[in-house]
Formats: C-alpha cells, sequence, structure tokens
C-alpha cells in the first residue's frame, strides 16, 4: 500500500514513524511532513496555507492521490476532516482513515456535539444554548440575570485552537469574557452560537479510540500538559507534554467510558446517518459521578499521539486498513503494558513570540530505546533548525511512569538549542496519585 498523511508536525512524524514499520507499506508520503518525515518516506510540499481556498487544496492532494497511486490517506489535523477531505478524497475512489464531515462536527461544533449528548443521554455538562444574531447579547444578559451557578464556562462554536472557552468565576468576569468574545474578530465569527456550561469538578483525562462506525478498539488513557509553566500555570499551548496511561483511569473507569460514552457516542452517530470512523479522542473530567465528556476531537491529540504510539503492538496501518474497510470487528489491537512519557522542546518565548533559526544539536546522541519527533524544525545545509514554536518531542517507556519520566528527561537533557524550555514537571501529577 501506498500511503500518504496529511499534516507536518509531531503528531505526523510519530504517524509516520509507527506506519513505516509495517511490511504492508510500499511507499510513503508525507504532505507537507518535516524534517523528521523525511527520513521516513517522501515530503510533498503542500499545505493549506499554499492555497487560497479549500477546495483548490483539496483538488491539489486529490491529484496527488492520483499520480502517487495512494491507497490509505491519513488525516493528521482537524482542520481539513472539519472542512470534509474524507468526503472529497473518498468520492474519488482514495481510503481515508478519519471521518467524515459530518462526523467530524463531533469536534468541529461544540453546539452539535452537545446537542448530540444531551440528545443520547451521554454524560457531560449541563448546559445551554444560544444562537443567531444575538446570541452574545442574551447569553450577557442570561449570565447577568439567571445564573446563579459559578463558575460558569462559555464557549463559542467551531474550532478556535482552545481559544474558544472561557471559564467565568462570576457575573463580572463573565462580563469582562463576553467582551472579550464580542472584540476578537475571529471569535465573533464563531460566535453566533455560544454555550454556556456548568463547570466539572474533577481530574481531566483523555481515552482514545480507533473505530469503524460500529466497533472500537480502545488505545490507552493519556493526560496532557496544556499550560506553557509548571505546575499547570501560564497561557495556554498547543500542549507541552502528556503521559500514558493516565493513572485516573483504572479499569472501573475506562469499563465506563467504554459503556457510557464511546458505544453511546458511535450508536448516537450511526443513527443520526453520520457513523464515525477513524480515531476519536474523548476529552473527559473524571468526576464524582463519573466520567463525563469535556469535547471530543476527531484525530489524534498533539502531543499525546507521540506517547500512544509507541505502545502499539499491532500493525498500525493493518488497524487502519481495517478501520476504513469496516472490518475492525476481527482485528485485534495489542498495546504495550508499559508507560510512556513524552516532553516537548519548544522555542524559548512560546506561545507568545520566539525566534527561530537555532541550531539544534544532540539529537544523534539519544538513547536507541527513546523516540524523537519533529515539529517545529527545518533542515539547511545539513543543520537541522528549530522553525516553530513546539521544536521536538522526545518519549521515552517504562515499566513504571516514574522510570518512564526519569529516561523521558535524561535524553531531553541531551538535545538543546539556544532557548531552549521545556517543562520539568511532565508526568508529575501522574506520580501524585
Ligand atoms: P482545546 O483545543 O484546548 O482542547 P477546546 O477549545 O476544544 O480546547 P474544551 O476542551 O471544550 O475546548 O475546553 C478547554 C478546557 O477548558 C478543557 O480542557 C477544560 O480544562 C476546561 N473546561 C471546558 N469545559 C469545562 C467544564 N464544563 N468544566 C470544567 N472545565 C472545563
Amino acid at each position: 500500500h501506498n500511503v500518504l498523511i496529511i499534516g507536518s508536525g509531531g503528531r505526523e512524524h510519530a504517524l509516520a514513524w509507527s506506519l513505516s514499520r509495517s511490511p504492508l507499506l510500499e511507499n510513503l508520503f508525507i504532505a507537507p511532513g518535516n524534517p523528521g518525515t523525511a527520513a521516513l518516506g517522501e515530503n510533498i510540499p503542500l499545505s493549506p496555507g499554499d492555497f487560497s481556498d479549500t477546495a483548490s487544496y483539496f483538488e491539489a492532494v486529490a491529484a496527488l492521490v492520483g499520480e502517487k497511486q495512494i491507497g490509505l490517506t491519513v488525516v493528521g489535523p482537524e482542520q481539513p476532516l472539519v472542512d470534509g477531505i474524507t468526503d472529497f478524497l473518498e468520492a474519488r475512489g482514495c481510503k481515508v482513515f478519519g471521518p467524515s464531515k459530518g462526523a467530524a462536527r463531533l469536534e468541529g461544533s461544540k453546539t452539535f456535539a452537545k446537542w448530540l449528548m444531551h440528545k443520547y443521554k451521554i454524560p457531560t455538562a449541563e448546559s445551554i444554548e444560544f444562537t443567531g444574531e444575538t446570541a452574545l447579547d442574551d447569553a450577557e444578559a442570561w449570565l447577568k440575570y439567571d445564573n446563579g451557578r459559578w463558575p460558569a464556562v462559555i464557549k463559542a462554536d467551531g474550532l478556535a485552537a482552545g481559544k474558544g472557552v472561557f471559564i467565568s468565576s462570576d457575573a463580572e468576569e463573565a462580563a469582562e469574557h463576553i467582551r472579550l468574545i464580542r472584540e476578537d474578530a475571529s471569535l465573533r465569527k464563531a460566535a453566533d452560537r455560544l454555550i454556556i456550561e456548568e463547570f466539572m469538578v474533577g481530574e481531566e483525562a483523555s481515552v482514545f479510540a480507533i473505530t469503524d462506525g460500529r466497533n472500537a478498539r480502545l488505545l490507552l488513557s493519556a493526560q496532557d500538559h496544556k499550560r506553557i509553566g509548571e505546575g499547570d500555570t501560564g497561557l495556554n499551548t498547543g500542549g507541552m507534554g502528556a503521559y500514558a496511561p493516565a493513572p485516573v483511569v483504572d479499569d472501573y473507569v475506562l469499563k465506563l467510558v467504554e459503556d457510557t460514552i464511546l458505544y453511546p457516542t458511535l450508536g448516537a452517530m450511526q443513527l443520526e446517518g453520520h457513523a464515525y470512523r477513524g480515531v476519536l479522542y474523548l476529552g473527559l473530567m473524571i468526576t464524582e459521578e463519573g466520567p463525563k465528556v469535556v469535547e471530543y476531537n476527531c484525530r489524534f491529540g498533539d502531543p499525546e499521539c507521540q506517547a500512544l504510539l509507541p505502545a502499539m503492538e499491532s500493525d498500525l496501518l493493518e488497524v487502519m486498513l481495517a478501520t476504513v474497510n469496516f472490518e475492525l470487528e476481527e482485528t485485534e489491537v495489542r498495546m504495550s503494558r508499559d508507560h510512556y512519557c513524552c516532553v516537548v522542546m519548544a522555542s524559548g518565548g512560546y506561545p507568545g513570540a520566539y525566534e527561530k533559526g537555532k541550531e539544534i544539536s544532540g539529537i544523534g546522541q539519544v538513547s536507541e530505546d527513546a523516540l524523537v519527533f519533529q515539529s517545529g524544525t527545518r533542515e539547511e545545509g545539513g543543520r537541522l533548525l528549530t522553525n516553530g514554536g513546539r521544536v521536538l518531542s522526545v518519549v521515552a517507556a517504562g515499566p513504571d511512569l516514574t522510570r518512564a519520566i526519569s529516561r523521558c528527561y535524561k535524553e531531553v537533557e541531551k538535545i538543546s538549542f539556544d532557548g531552549a524550555y521545556y517543562r520539568r514537571d511532565i508526568g508529575k501529577k501522574g506520580l501524585n496519585r
């Protein structure tokens, strides 16, 4: 099989690494990829940013699929999925690992996800929806006069890269948050549909499953670290590290997740005529009343993907092919019993302004047992340079979380570049339990 991976981050490097181990793989292409993926397959310089609109980007991907005789396209990021790349390529005869446009609304539209969960009684926060031109005004009035329960969570519909969610501790702060949404051009666009929801108390964790719509195979649970600073402080980032499995998701919780969330969601999507195929990422709050959904994502998380795929003992390509061919029922997915830790190294200043073009050294010294996945890098004259906020991630395994963490940091310390920043407490909250 010739396989095309769409995307350019650490997640896609991990996908390329995992797929390249499959005996079923003939040729691997990554569009656009990064210097890390170039060592595993052929990078094709094709990014959505090169095109004036989504349709011409999709046309270019379809042309590539034809030219390279791609049998399976694996979509890393959410935007093309939400825009309908799966439907577009499948209509042209190429199998795609990733949900259709209708199914990707689980991530692309928070109001759709909430509506589905309420309709099918899938555990989640209580919520109220405001739509239409006056949505912001109505939400503001409701927060001001009617809502006695604080904190309240305000969410704008649509993809906002984590910036569309506000947690307001009282009416005054809520008014300030509404003002921020009103004044931010991109949020304003997403805000003709707003949700205000109950604040859930508990520990957050995510659970990943691969599904062909009817059958599902659980991968692992994981916890990520979104904030830039140690102790979960400071600004939100794309993710500064992850570890798997998450101790808060014990076997009992996992069973509850399967029975009350995973299968009910798959059934609901089938009944709504949008059977979900691909990776389903369940963002959960483990509350005293059991696990509840915070959000759905329609793809692997980055950096969780880097921590999960090394744990997969089964052939990822075989599992993906079984998924797109509706044969997951006959396919086993084996995961290692080890623990995994993934630490992201970022450019100093990120998620604010940062410099690029710093030479990265030491990757060659990293132990063979650990993995380095690149994200924001570029190659110039045989040198590897930083080229983004999140530069690379390092993954190591151990028989317990303590050893996974210490092995991972031992390798991280071998890699250096000017201004390199990483959190030193990845996995610590898992040890605290
Ligand atoms: P991201 O892209 O960062 O994953 P998002 O924009 O998709 O985020 P959510 O995941 O819905 O938004 O919310 C972001 C964060 O806000 C969650 O990870 C969680 O920490 C917090 N949060 C959201 N909803 C609730 C809630 N109802 N109760 C408590 N915390 C919440």
